[in-house]
């Protein structure tokens, strides 16, 4: 694809957003987030050319080395992998714009150490495990409120902005819109919280259509 071809390829995924974003209401704003994890930063830099300025990796020696590779261009790092807490250094190193699976009480205490020991702060996304699948981090849906106001009380070195899901991995459409209804009605429930992160290049307009406001777009983005 030349890059002429990309950019109305990406234009059309743009278009999708677009549709499902006025199905859902005409003041609601949508984020997506690039994932880069299968592409190279020669890819990402050709995303860039084209306007995409936000880019998330779910590996923290990938966010490294994208990162360093890229640092001459001012992009917005996420990070939205599970975080093990030998790897909490190497995050925080990186900075990133947002942290999208924070998925533990426990995980959050040792943020809280490691951050107020470096004087900073983190903005965080609670992850929901909202299809409550074995195979998915997250906390589950019924405790979710709870854990979100406890992090928010004992971390005062994490910034929660919201909550991210993964649609049920299913076939059945049904299935996963109720996974993504089930996170937004927590949002909901959230005084303060601004991003709900949902939606995968699978379902991103389902998720749209459910409330999601930040989609986490890989393989559709690098035409993959
Ligand atoms: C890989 C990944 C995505 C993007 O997946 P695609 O199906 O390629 O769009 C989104 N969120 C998380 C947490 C991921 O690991």
């Amino acid at each position: 694809m030349t890059q002429e071809e990309y950019k109305i390829y990406i234009d059309n995924v743009i278009r999708r957003v677009e549709f499902a974003r006025v199905r859902f209401g005409e003041r609601h704003i949508v984020k997506i987030v690039a994932i880069s994890k299968y592409s190279t930063a020669k890819e990402i830099e050709k995303l860039y050319k084209i306007g995409q300025r936000a880019f998330g990796e779910n590996k923290v020696q990938d966010l490294k080395a994208k990162s360093s590779e890229l640092e001459e261009l001012p992009i917005e790092w996420h990070f939205v992998g599970n975080l093990q807490k030998n790897k909490i250094n190497n995050l925080l190193d990186i900075n990133p714009a947002l942290f999208h699976a924070l998925d533990s009480l426990d995980l959050a205490h040792e943020l809280q150490k490691k951050l107020e020991a470096r004087d900073m702060t983190l903005d965080a996304l609670l992850q929901i495990n909202s299809a409550k699948e074995e195979s998915k981090h997250g906390v589950i849906p019924e405790n979710a409120i709870e854990i979100y106001r406890q992090i928010e009380k004992e971390c005062p070195n994490i910034h929660l902005k919201g909550v991210m899901s993964i649609g049920a991995h299913s076939e059945d459409k049904a299935l996963i819109k109720k996974s993504f209804e089930t996170t937004y009605e927590i949002y909901k429930q959230l005084e303060g919280a601004t991003i709900c992160s949902m939606g995968m290049s699978g379902d991103f307009e389902l998720a749209i259509e459910c409330g999601s406001n930040m989609i986490r777009l890989g393989s559709i983005m690098f035409n993959k």
